[in-house]
């Protein structure tokens, strides 16, 4: 496996019509050294541009950016703050043209969440996720998706401020783009560099098994939340096409495998959709599919999209289903919805969980 540094730079080589990071170097007879300084500014102190790496010569640096070499393949077209000013969502553009969302929600500044893509668009068409509804395109480079990150750590470094958590809740499936995802998790996760800790970042799954027992061989502290958002297969399977190739039942079999070799606590997103999967049945089909301390409950209100044809449940319904997950001993939290004025939504995703917004 690469190091965090070597896939950046062998990258942001690329970008600038290099083979890889050591053609680069011998082309511009760069020492180690200098490579280190690049990557650095870009990942560890957060500069903002080519031109304030002023540790490197000026005519290096006037010749690299001649080549197209850039600290940043992901170019912010349009960033919007939602009106209580908590959450920014900015749209990126790729090189390509393409275009990703990625979303910072600031929780009152104890903790500043990122929310990122791993695809542009995503081929799961879950029948309530804008992305899904728009089909996929192409997946994301390991830079790509880290620069997303970067750019509003930039943003938060002008006052002194730190991206505290990162998760892979905006466009795609990162488990179907898994080498990029783990190359983004080790810049993301460098020391070195980014020095964002494993415990800190939480990818997030449509169910893809081999995918998720790949995960588990990973060996890492990154949190794993699946969407599951039905309890049964004939529910499962009219929201979630993916649940016709992997059932229920085979993904809760493969988290059961993830739980028992890494003792790690699994996240449910269950999104609840008005007279879909919102029933005090449902709710108890979902408690029996939750085996322990470790598996938890995410309760997450709808947020409607263009073209869907469903409807919210509204909270009085949440509450009640939630009551019966803690009556039959799940842990429940209802996700708190962010930046709705903005659709602050990768693909309409919502604000991470809160903390201790236990139901009662
Ligand atoms: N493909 C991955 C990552 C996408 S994030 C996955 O499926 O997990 C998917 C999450 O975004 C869902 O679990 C849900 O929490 C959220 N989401 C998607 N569409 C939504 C909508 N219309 N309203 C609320 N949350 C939504």
């Amino acid at each position: 496996m690469l190091s965090a540094r070597e896939i950046w730079i062998d990258e942001k080589a690329r970008r600038a019509g290099y083979e890889s990071g050591a053609a680069l170097a011998s082309s511009h007879d760069l020492k180690g050294y200098r490579i280190e300084q690049l990557y650095r500014a870009a990942t560890r102190e957060l500069l903002d541009g080519l031109d304030d790496v002023t540790t490197l010569p000026k005519e290096l640096r006037a010749a690299l950016a001649a080549e197209g070499f850039t600290l940043d393949s992901v170019e912010p077209v349009v960033v919007q703050r939602s009106r209580d000013g908590q959450t920014s969502k900015g749209l990126f553009r790729l090189h390509d043209g393409n275009e990703v969302e990625a979303v910072l929600m600031e929780h009152h500044g104890e903790r500043n969440t990122v929310c990122i893509s791993s695809q542009a668009g995503c081929a799961y068409a879950c029948t309530f996720c804008a992305t899904g509804q728009a089909g996929f395109t192409r997946n994301l480079t390991a830079t790509e998706i880290f620069d997303q990150a970067r750019y509003f750590a930039k943003e938060l470094a002008r006052d002194g401020r730190k991206i505290t958590n990162v998760v892979f809740m905006g466009q795609g499936e990162p488990f179907a783009n898994f080498e990029a995802v783990m190359g983004a998790v080790a810049l993301l996760n460098d020391p070195k560099g980014f020095g964002l800790g494993h415990r800190h970042i939480t990818i997030s799954t449509v169910g893809l098994v081999d995918k998720i027992d790949r995960f588990a061989d990973e060996r890492t502290q990154v949190n794993l939340a699946i969407s599951l958002h039905a309890p049964t297969d004939a529910t499962r399977s009219t929201i979630m096409p993916v649940n016709r190739k992997f059932s229920t039942a085979e993904l809760m079999a493969a988290v059961a495998r993830y739980i028992a070799k890494t003792n790690r606590k699994v996240f449910f997103e269950y999104v609840m959709l008005a007279g879909v999967n919102d029933s005090d049945a449902h709710a108890r089909d979902l408690a029996r599919l939750m085996k322990g301390p470790l598996y938890h409950v995410n309760l997450i209100p709808y947020n409607s999209t263009p073209d869907a044809l469903l409807s919210d449940s509204d909270d009085e319904r949440i509450w009640a289903f939630a009551k019966i997950l803690e009556q039959l001993g799940t842990a429940v939290t209802v996700r708190t919805p962010m930046g709705r004025d903005i659709a602050a939504a990768c693909g309409q995703l919502r604000a991470e969980t809160q903390p201790r917004a236990k139901a009662s």
